[in-house]
């Protein structure tokens, strides 16, 4: 450890969810353990060195969770603490501002955007109640790692609480390029509470620069200098990094659960079901950026263009129920249905149906039986931070012949290009082709593709992921933050 990260104490992370899922039994709630990356990587470090979790436990009745926060935070060895929210807010901060805003205008889909003031009125207030939980809970010797486009403005709200510890913000989701930024009613207010951080995080190289195009846009007396992955950024005396940082998955523990019997039998049983059939899998949340619609046309186009691959194909598409309470998920979801009723309506022919379509969320067996037995992924979102079922595909291609078919558009995309086929996904023919070919390849230059896209991932994963921000955030890694036993009694550091 060297002198600068010997400062820091622990690690508190802020993100709009705490790592547990809360479900209804009968009168009360119980907590299950979150899962995903970000808390795979995190878990351990805030377990071992003492760190916090603060977040929203995700409901938004009035229930005293107080027992439940400190039964989750005893199971999961580290402490939680919640930001509790109502309804009103819900509504304006998280449905309202992050997701009719935000999510919609970083995604290039400004015609969903709903600017209405008050939700930026209740965004800044949210914002500025996260800060005062973390104020109250961390000390100037804690690194705080903010997570993403929920919280944009907590590092303006903790400098007004006089809170001086490092910040550090990562983005998961893609910056806007200027011309889209531009239509922000608070355009400027945004930047101006990014700059508030000491170090500020995008998935792409892309983004940062969109990024960069806005500030130098909008924010006067700003100066950027230098080049590569950080860059430094000046303005009112005082110098903070922007960085590019590609968030990865737990590619050892993907690779090794595709491995087990569990998920082996459960595929051999998924093939028996699509007997002598290649399956082509999409698995996506219910989101008009995952770019569903064009996807199933592009399979109908396949289907059109090649009648002698009936039978011989099937697509299989995975939609996990997501953000039900906004009209636009719910009309989509109806177009989805009609629209896969409507290609099977025309394609299918006794003992084959072209399309499997399930709606709900899958287990991780099974997620991970589908991704090991499917011969191809096609992963065509429109606009995509990063994506990661891109990534868990490869890791979980155990024969390495799997087929990823790649929306350009996907951060992901550029990671993974030497392997992938990568598609516009809005060009229809261009999609179906991609199928045609990935379909016919031959298993030996398959392996060749997959082969590159693993040792890709297998360099940069989640730990990588973690360890180059903290680098950039604070000179430190994973490692250098003292286990919980230096703190207190100066033993010697145990190993991983
Ligand atoms: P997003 O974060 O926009 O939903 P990503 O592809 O980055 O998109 O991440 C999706 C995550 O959700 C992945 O980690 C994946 O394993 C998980 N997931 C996707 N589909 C399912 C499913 N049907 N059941 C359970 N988990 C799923």
């Amino acid at each position: 450890m060297n002198s600068e990260t010997a400062a820091y104490k622990r690690l508190v992370i802020v993100s709009n969810r705490l790592p547990f899922v809360l479900e209804k039994c009968g009168d009360g709630w119980t907590a299950i353990p979150g899962s995903g990356g970000l808390v795979t990587a995190l878990a351990p470090v805030l377990r071992n060195r003492g760190g916090i979790w603060i977040g929203w436990p995700g409901i938004s009745e009035s229930a005293d969770i107080s027992e439940l926060v400190e039964k989750a935070s005893k199971d999961a060895g580290f402490s939680m603490t919640p930001v509790m929210l109502n309804k009103d807010e819900v509504l304006n901060y998280y449905v309202g501002f992050s997701n009719e805003v935000i999510w919609p205008l970083f995604h290039d889909f400004q015609s969903y955007c709903n600017f209405d003031p008050r939700y930026w009125e209740i965004y800044q207030k949210i914002n500025s109640r996260f800060a005062s939980v973390i104020a109250e809970n961390a000390s100037p010797e804690d690194f705080i790692w903010v997570h993403d486009y929920h919280h944009i403005c907590v590092a303006t709200e903790l400098r007004k609480l006089n809170v001086s510890s490092r910040l550090g913000f990562f983005l998961h989701i893609p910056f806007p390029p200027l011309d889209l930024f531009v239509k922000l009613p608070w355009r400027y207010e945004l930047l101006r509470a990014m700059l508030d951080y000491d170090l500020i995080g995008f998935q792409t190289l892309r983004d940062r620069r969109n990024f960069t195009q806005c500030l130098g846009a909008f924010v006067k007396n700003i100066r950027t200098k230098g080049t590569g992955r950080l860059l430094s950024v000046e303005f009112e005396g005082r110098t903070r990094l922007v960085g590019a940082f590609p968030v990865s998955i737990d590619y050892r523990e993907f690779s090794q659960m595709a491995r087990t019997r569990e998920v082996a039998d459960r595929g051999w049983f998924i093939h028996e079901d699509i007997p002598d059939r290649k399956i082509v899998l999409g698995v996506d949340r219910l989101d008009y950026t995952k770019g569903i619609i064009y996807r199933l046309k592009a399979f109908a186009r396949l289907l059109e263009k090649h009648p002698e691959i009936h039978r011989m194909i099937t697509l299989v598409q995975v939609v996990v129920p997501s953000r039900r309470n906004i009209p636009i998920y719910e009309n989509l979801k109806v177009e989805i249905e009609r629209l896969v009723g409507e290609i099977n309506g025309r394609f299918t022919k006794s003992g084959w149906v072209p399309i499997h379509y399930i709606f709900r969320s899958l287990s991780r067996t099974e997620l991970l039986a589908y991704y090991r037995s499917s011969e191809i992924a096609i992963v065509t979102p429109l606009k995509d931070g990063m994506n990661l079922v891109a990534k868990e595909y490869c890791a979980s291609s155990i024969e390495q012949t799997g087929a990823l078919i790649l929306s350009e558009f996907a951060g992901s995309a550029h990671q993974l290009q030497t392997g992938a086929f990568i598609v516009n996904p809005y060009h229809i023919d261009e999609v179906a082709d991609a199928i045609y070919t990935a379909f016919k390849m031959n298993q030996e230059e398959l392996k060749v593709r997959m082969k590159k896209m693993q040792k890709s991932i297998t360099r940069q994963d989640i730990y990588w992921w973690v360890d180059s921000f903290l680098n950039a955030a604070i000179s430190g890694k994973l490692k250098d933050f003292p286990f919980l036993e230096e703190l207190s009694h100066d033993t010697e550091p145990k190993s991983e």
